[in-house]
């Protein structure tokens, strides 16, 4: 059986789970998705690098309706998550709110969601890292 695609070309990779982002040769900031031109200074030239997967819990909300071309189950996570580096990135979540807490570690993982039609797709969440 193959794999679902994606959601969207170019935003992870699968194996290991990594963010596709990008870079900047000047101020060294990084940037998903990524960016050919820095979004914090306005340089050219970006690299590509890969993101992840660990970071922190910085935001959250629930999802209580689904949003255009969703499927799957409703409620569920939604917020930001703090990588290592210092880059926040908008995220679904894997875990009960009730047990969101501010700087809690997370793991990324790419997981199957359902579009509006029932179709397969793959995508990115951050899940609470086991014991934390
Ligand atoms: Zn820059």
């Amino acid at each position: 059986m193959n794999p679902a695609p994606p959601v969207a070309a170019g935003l992870f990779e699968t194996d290991p789970p990594r963010l596709c982002g990008s870079r900047c040769p000047v101020c060294g900031r990084a940037a998903f998705p990524r960016h050919d031109v820095c979004p914090s200074c306005g340089a050219a030239g970006c690299e590509p690098v890969r993101l992840g997967p660990r970071g922190r819990l910085w935001a959250w909300t629930t999802v209580t309706s689904r949003p255009p071309g969703y499927g799957g189950p409703v409620p569920y996570g939604f917020g930001v998550v703090e990588l290592d580096d210092g880059l926040r990135v908008v995220t679904r979540l894997a875990l009960p709110l009730d047990d969101a807490r501010f700087g809690r570690p997370m793991h990324l993982r790419i997981v199957e969601v359902r579009g509006e039609d029932g179709e397969a797709f793959t995508t990115w969440e951050f899940a609470p890292e086991p014991g934390s």
